[in-house]
């Protein structure tokens, strides 16, 4: 294996007895359990990326006046570990997680680190914990890569001079354990989650404490997840939740699908970039562009948009059935599981898991 740094590797004397690792595997749910190592790399201005190791999973000390406990000088990333039918494990287009956590750093005045070192980080762990990749189908290792500033100082005016990589890994079990559900989106009009110039773009975690306010209202008003419009107009449409959206016009041999462009408010989701390659070779055109709330409405209404999902690597495809806004509500399709929607899901499914082939070289 090709390292950019070497890992001194410290491993856990007291991992999780065996039994208590399959309890964990058999219901692991999300994000609630995590495996018995962890990757660390350290930054420090002038020397750059040093003191890569592998280590047991312990809490990190860190000193009060830290600056990510005050200018929250901090991004993340998130993947999957896949188990597949002849045993090995893979995970999913690392390298594209790599660049977006750069292009994140950029943003966040924060260090890049070499994609190599990256990738080899989350291989050193889920190497070493590769009990802990679940073998039921649709189960999977969720990888966890994140990085904070350290530096102790609380001037305002600059960015740190130390920061900490570190991954984490935690089994998850299958999204939707009782089949596909479609989900009810609130339309919020209190909250907005980017705005141009700001972070949207980025993988910083403010992005998903500002988010939580208007979840709450969404789930206050009895619908699963929050839709973000735009935060000049209010009426162009974004994203849902976590996920990238994608609308679909038609159906059968004349199904195409659009998804909200890129403009620097959005999280541009490995998932969604998956879709736009995949949906076109499976005679499915894609287009990127934009569409506001009253086109979705009306677009349901008249019958031509005809099945809406949320995209991502926690769900994959997440079926969205109805919408729901202060002053409007309306049904896609039937309410149920689209048959596009479905039929990506598979497909994309099948190319992780290892039940089709991988024509783009995605997995590693
Ligand atoms: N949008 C947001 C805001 C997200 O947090 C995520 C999850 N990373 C996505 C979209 C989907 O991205 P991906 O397909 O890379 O998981």
């Amino acid at each position: 294996m090709s390292t950019t740094l070497d890992f001194d590797i410290r491993l856990n004397e007291r991992p999780l007895p065996a039994a208590d690792r399959e309890a964990v595997l058999a219901d692991p749910g999300w994000g609630l359990h995590f495996t018995d190592h962890m990757v660390t790399i350290r930054y420090t201005e002038g020397e750059g990326w040093h003191d890569a190791r592998l280590e047991p999973y312990a809490p990190i000390p860190m000193d009060p006046a830290s600056q990510v406990f005050h200018y929250a000088q901090e991004l993340f990333e998130g993947l999957k570990a896949y188990r597949r039918p002849d045993g090995s494990i893979v995970t999913f287009r690392p390298y594209m997680n790599a660049a977006r956590m750069n292009r994140s750093a950029q943003r966040m005045a924060m260090p890049e680190i070499p994609e190599q070192l990256f990738v080899d980080a989350l291989e050193v762990l889920v190497r070493q914990d590769r009990d802990w990749v679940p073998t039921r189908d649709g189960y999977s290792l969720y990888l966890r890569p994140f990085m904070f500033a350290t530096t102790r100082a609380l001037g305002v005016n600059q960015p740190a001079k130390e920061y900490l990589f570190v991954v984490i890994a935690s089994p998850s079990g299958n999204y939707y354990s009782k089949g596909v559900r479609p989900v009810t989106v609130w339309l919020s009009q209190d909250y907005t989650r980017a705005a141009p110039g700001g972070t949207g773009e980025a993988k910083f975690g403010g992005n998903y404490a500002a988010s939580f306010a208007g979840q709450a209202e969404a789930v206050e008003q009895g619908c699963d997840q929050v839709v973000w419009l735009d935060a000049i107009e209010h009426r162009w449409v974004e994203e849902v939740g976590s996920m990238n959206l994608m609308f679909v016009y038609g159906s059968g041999a004349d199904a195409r699908l659009l998804t909200p462009a890129l403009t620097g408010t959005l999280l541009p989701g490995i998932t969604r970039d998956s879709m736009l390659k995949l949906a076109p070779d499976l005679g499915i055109p894609v287009e990127e562009g934009k569409i506001s709330i009253e086109e979705w409405q009306a677009g349901c209404e008249s019958g031509e948009l005809t099945e809406v999902f949320g995209c991502g690597t926690a769900a994959i495809i997440s079926p969205v059935g109805a919408v729901k806004g202060a002053d409007r509500a309306w049904t896609i399709g039937d309410g149920g599981t689209g048959e596009v929607s479905m039929r990506l899901r598979e497909e994309l499914i099948g190319i992780q898991y290892g039940h089709r082939p991988d024509p783009y070289g995605w997995v590693h």
